[in-house]
């Protein structure tokens, strides 16, 4: 350390030359400039500094602190480490999303080419709609209408399923390309399914779909092409209404 010409500010995580530490600001290692700050702001500064220089493996207690910032009460430190912690671990949101989410009914229509599990393609125009409560999905194809009766346990895993592996929550974010061009700023905290609605109505989607959740949110979603996820989710769907499943119960 002796042979430096100056050292880190633990403060301003900044390099700084000896003359720029002073009396209890150097053996504390901390700047004229950061010393001359309130303590609040001092605290502040070093919190942000060490967040911005974690290491990229964290231990368990770094994990912790991390955690623990995001609930901080000053607004910058909480962005921040909520920031921070989405680079570390980037589908812990994610994740969490999917505990929360249970999917109580659901719209989910196709109007495109489906490719089917051999690798060949049909024209698809099918609505589903699926409802946890009488456990009912129903398939709406050139005009006719099939509904199947699922038991409980089934129903709850296919909602589960498309949650979990289907990530449909996730499918404005990770498919809609065209939308994002049509906001203006990041306006946080509305929906702009109606501004957009105007917007797009030129083109038919090629899928959307409608989702009310048991802890009373609500998505709709669209987009124009048709991702894997979308396709195995209607193949997946589809299957509940094949012919030769006669053991089904087949409502008409
Ligand atoms: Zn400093």
């Amino acid at each position: 350390m002796a042979k430096k010409q100056g050292h880190y500010c633990k403060v301003c995580g900044t390099y700084r030359s000896n003359e720029s530490f002073s009396g209890k600001g150097h053996s504390a290692y901390i700047c004229k400039k950061c010393a001359a700050l309130s303590p609040a702001e001092r605290s502040k500064e070093m919190t942000l500094t060490r967040l911005m220089n974690l290491p990229y493996r964290l231990s368990a207690e770094q994990k912790a602190w991390l955690k623990g910032l995001q609930k901080s009460d000053c607004h910058e430190i909480a962005e921040t480490a909520k920031a921070v912690y989405a680079e570390h671990f980037p589908y812990a949101e994610r994740n969490e999303r999917k505990k929360l989410l249970h999917i109580k009914e659901m719209t989910f229509h196709i109007q495109d080419e489906l490719w089917d599990e051999y690798g060949d393609s049909f024209d698809a125009q099918i609505t589903f709609t699926l409802d946890r409560k009488s456990r009912q999905i129903s398939c709406t194809q050139a005009e006719t209408t099939d509904t199947v009766e699922l038991p409980e346990k089934e129903m709850k895993k296919l909602l589960n399923r498309i949650v979990s592996e289907y990530e449909v929550f996730c499918w404005e974010e990770d498919f809609s390309q065209s939308d994002f061009d049509s906001f203006d700023g990041d306006d946080e905290g509305g929906s702009d399914f109606a501004e957009n609605e105007s917007a797009d109505d030129t083109e038919q989607p090629s899928w959307s779909v409608s989702i009310s959740y048991s802890n009373g949110e609500e998505q709709q979603m669209k987009g124009f092409d048709i991702p894997i996820r979308v396709n195995e989710l209607a193949l997946d769907l589809l299957q509940y209404f094949e012919d030769d499943a006669d053991d089904d119960e087949i409502y008409f």
